[in-house]
């Protein structure tokens, strides 16, 4: 099992939540839109970014991704 790897995708949290993204969406253009794995779009240049350790306390888990992330692990 792969833990953070590129394979089962990275948590990040955003100002919409903590999601999953693939790697193919973290190495992704700055300026483009691209989806978590639950959906829910965000800015590379939100994803990209350094997120604040606060952020990783006050912004709430993702289950949808959640879900995704643990099926790819079965
Ligand atoms: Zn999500």
């Amino acid at each position: 099992m792969l833990v953070g790897g590129a394979k089962i995708g990275r948590w990040q949290p955003t100002s919409v939540g903590r999601h999953g993204f693939d790697a193919a969406a973290r190495r992704a253009d700055p300026g483009l839109v691209v989806e978590a794995l639950c959906g829910v779009e965000v800015s590379t240049d939100e994803l990209q970014q350094i997120a604040p350790e606060v952020a990783w306390i006050r912004e709430k888990t993702c289950m949808d991704c959640w879900r995704v992330l643990a099926a790819r692990q079965q």
